[in-house]
């Protein structure tokens, strides 16, 4: 354990004072405080400041309409201080803010007289939310906790007043600070003390600025040397990115005093700016801690870095306007961007980001879209000459853009921080209008449409924060193997992250009907209760649009329905980049065309499509297949039984049951489908053989395959009972095969096969009782490869080619596989 600090300045902020439920939680946490002495910086209750300089424009106006707000202003305190203290103290300081709600009247209504308002009147007016809350707070500890001061900063910080806040008179304020100290004969142990206000030199009441109690707090932490410095808010902590826009946003433990600056100046409102400045030169620490969850240890702002990770946070700034000032009569003229920036200095003109093309024939540089005219003037007056002589040709102003900022210490000197920055942008489609990286390389910056602000900096952001094989997944089809799929995930998806750094989540599910779109993993042993809870209607384009989200580095959708429709939009998925994996034969025997699109896809935008389980299911046929094309073997013949359905009924199919008792039967047991028809038909069988023939190049369409099903033509139409009634009648005709094929020692296979010589089949055939496919068992799928290489002897795949356990599966298999082409070693 390191020593306590002797003194802890600790600051907090208008949304830790909403209401007295706040302040007895920030009373709490000092209370609990363990240093030696703790100085209490506070901000105005939430919203007050801003209701106080409203009330000052509105009197300013003339509008009595400030009485109102006051009103709310004055209730709102009285109801807290009446919630939190005793009647006695109430009283006492009702009174106190009754005195001061009279003064402000009296400012307020000579505004209103002199239709106008002065800073002296402004700053006066906004700074008594501090003095009230100070006061409130005070009161609540010396009630729970004992004795307990606090101060009145107009007492004694001195600024003198600039443009945009204060600066502070420290000798001024450091004797004041020992006056006060002397006259109540030493420092309290608890001191509270109203942030954001000051007096003037002249006694005037002053402020430090919007959101200037953080710099309050270091401002007393110098003249009271404190060691450290807690600023207390409603968040965890400084955030990778504005959690607002990415909701993947982690809190940083640690950054560098300049790291802070930088993210501040990019629009990160981490904390103001003033406060570092003031802490780097007594090298205090500045941590950024949850009032709500004070056991979280929040972010440690200090001299070092910290960490080894080369991008601490992404910042951006919006509306920001670039110009880019263009010609030949840039090129080598000394002093050129002294010139352009001096002008713009001149006109107050803040620049956000400047980028020069090493041609130096022109310079682009982004300001805040308000300032952009001005800074346009401030060129074109600047370079009149040059506009003249045509030396430069061009001023184009470009509105409407942001730039996003990667900001990190550890970014200088390592190499690809940059190229994984720009690929993450290139990825998401987000085009960049200019680069720029400061020569500090804590920062690279980049201008972007606006419009492409937030898919820009959640790609940046998980190029960066998380793991390359976080992928999002959306389910369409929750029946039997999807259901069953889900369950498999489960049991494996916390190990995969440990052991192989897989983050899989499942954000979205689909029935016909309905579908579940979250932003989080789904809970994957509740999912059915939380779709029946939060489903809504089923839309696959928002569906796929949730998944396909820019927080992510990667999307895939599987498929577990049979659904022609859903096949369909696989195409439209994959060139979006979204992977695509699927049991459903549809769409590879859909038409060529289609195929060709499919497979096309990762050619051209790396989207995976992956379909081991439309045959065999998760028996390796399809990878086997293409292990051998692509090593320059030639396939002679495919041949297999390829219906599990099928398989079983022959393999049963001994003479001691007629054959359409074992459909029946087959039925009842749940191996065929509901009408067994869409078995026996062969149609099932064709659809693998073409996706076969088309994994070896070959242009077959459903319809060229050469196919004899087993429903007797006059069955083919008529609901199933009929059909199953009538079946018997074609026994006779099933038992006279059998015995044909046995008197010659062979057995019957209804078998689908494809060959070189461009021949693709479905039908029953007979094979002698050696042959591989008459030793197979119950629904056991089996193919045979005969190739150049496996000539004699053929290649065999044999096992249990369906079923919904195995099928998912083979599902989830397509998935690891997936993540390890996206770069898990598994
Ligand atoms: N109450 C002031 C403001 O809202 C100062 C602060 O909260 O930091 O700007
Ligand atoms: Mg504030």
């Amino acid at each position: 354990m390191s020593e306590q600090p002797a003194c802890v300045v600790h600051k907090f902020g208008g949304t830790s004072l909403a209401d007295a439920a706040c302040f007895r939680l920030v009373a709490k946490i000092v209370a609990a405080r363990p240093e030696q002495r703790r100085l209490i910086v506070v901000s105005a209750m939430a919203g007050v400041t801003d209701q106080l300089v409203r009330a000052v424009h509105v009197a300013g106006k003339r509008d009595l309409g400030y009485r109102d707000i006051m009103a709310t202003v004055g209730a709102r305190h009285r109801q807290t201080i009446a919630e939190l203290l005793s009647a006695e103290a109430a009283n006492q300081l009702c009174d106190a803010v009754t005195r001061d709600l009279e003064i402000i009247e009296e400012v307020l209504h000579v505004t209103t007289v002199l239709r106008g308002y002065s800073r002296n009147g402004l700053e006066l007016v906004s700074g008594y939310g501090e003095v009230w809350s100070a006061q409130i707070l005070a009161a609540l500890l010396r009630q729970e906790y004992g004795d307990i001061d606090w101060l009145d900063a107009r007492d004694v910080l001195t600024v003198t007043r600039t443009d945009t806040g204060a600066d502070v008179m420290w000798p001024e304020s450091r004797a004041r600070a020992e006056a006060w100290v002397a006259q109540r004969s030493g420092l309290p142990r608890t001191l509270v003390i109203t942030g954001f206000v000051a007096s003037t030199d002249e006694g005037l009441a002053a402020t430090l600025g919007r959101n200037g109690s953080d710099f309050s707090a270091s401002i007393f932490g110098t003249l009271f040397d404190a060691q450290e410095i807690h600023i207390w808010t409603d968040v965890d902590g400084v955030m990778s990115a504005n959690p607002r826009l990415v909701t993947e946003a982690v809190t940083l433990p640690t950054l560098s005093y300049d790291e802070a600056i930088e993210l501040a100046y990019f629009g990160a409102k981490v904390i103001h700016p003033a406060t570092i400045s003031t802490a780097v030169e007594r090298n205090l620490p500045i941590f950024i801690r949850n009032t709500f969850r004070s056991d979280h240890p929040g972010t440690r702002i200090q001299q070092k870095s910290g960490a080894t990770d080369q991008v601490k946070g992404l910042a951006t700034i919006e509306s920001v306007a670039l110009i880019n000032v263009e010609g030949i009569g840039m090129i080598g003229v000394r002093g050129i961007a002294e010139r352009l920036f001096g002008a713009l200095r001149d006109e107050s003109v803040q620049v956000l980001m400047i980028s020069q093309g090493s041609s130096g024939n022109s310079i682009c540089f982004g300001v805040a879209s308000a300032q952009a005219d001005q800074a346009r003037n401030a060129v074109e007056r600047a370079f009149f000459a040059e506009r003249l002589h045509g030396q430069i040709r061009r001023i184009d102003v470009t509105k409407g853009c942001s730039i996003l900022a990667v900001v990190g210490e550890g970014m200088a000197g390592k190499p690809g921080v940059a190229a994984k920055f720009f690929s993450a942008l290139g990825k998401a489609g987000v085009s960049l209008r200019a680069i720029a990286q400061g020569l500090s390389e804590r920062n690279i910056s980049v201008a972007v449409d606006a419009a492409d602000t937030q898919r820009a900096l959640r790609a940046a952001h998980a190029g960066f924060y998380l793991s390359k094989q976080t992928v999002s997944i959306g389910v369409v089809g929750v029946g039997s193997i999807g259901s069953t799929l889900l369950r498999q995930l489960s049991h494996r998806l916390r190990s995969l992250k440990q052991e192989f750094d897989i983050d899989l989540r499942v954000r979205a599910l689909a029935s016909s009907g309905r579908m579940l779109l979250s932003d989080h993993p789904i809970d994957l042993e509740q999912w059915r209760a939380e779709l029946d809870a939060r489903g809504e209607p089923t839309d696959l384009t928002r569906f796929a649009a949730h998944v396909y989200d820019d927080q992510l580095p990667h999307a895939v959708l599987i498929d577990c329905t049979a659904s022609q429709e859903v096949s369909e939009l696989y195409g439209t998925w994959l060139e979006r980049g979204v992977h695509v994996i699927t049991p459903n034969k549809r769409a590879n025997t859909s038409s060529l065309e289609y195929y060709r699109r499919l497979r096309q896809a990762n050619r051209t935008v790396g989207a995976h499509y992956l379909y081991e389980t439309t045959v065999g299911a998760a028996l390796p046929i399809i990878q086997t297949l293409r292990d051998l094309v692509q090593t320059g073997d030639e396939i002679v013949e495919i041949e297999g039984i390829l219906s599990g359905t099928l398989s079983y009924l022959f393999n049963s199919f001994d003479g001691k049951r007629s054959f359409s008792s074992l459909v029946t039967q087959a039925r009842e047991l749940g191996y065929t489908e509901p009408d067994p028809r869409d078995d026996l038909s062969g149609t099932d069988v064709a659809r693998k053989v073409v996706i076969l023939a088309r994994e070896i190049g070959m242009t077959v369409e459903l319809a060229d395959v050469a196919l004899e099903g087993l429903v007797p033509k006059e069955l083919t139409k008529g609901p199933v009972s009929e059909f199953l009634a009538e079946l018997p009648k074609y026994d006779a005709h099933m038992e006279q095969l059998r015995r044909e094929a046995e008197a010659k020692a062979e057995v019957l296979r209804f078998v689908g096969r494809v060959g070189r010589d461009g021949n693709a089949s479905v039908a029953l055939r007979r094979y002698p009782i050696t042959h591989p496919f008459a030793r197979i068992q119950l629904t056991d799928n089996i193919v045979l490869f005969r190739t150049t290489r496996y000539n004699e002897n053929p290649l065999v795949v044999q096992g249990p080619g369906a079923g919904r356990e195995v099928t998912a599966a083979g599902v989830f298999a397509d998935l690891l596989r997936l993540a390890s082409y996206l770069g898990a070693s598994l």
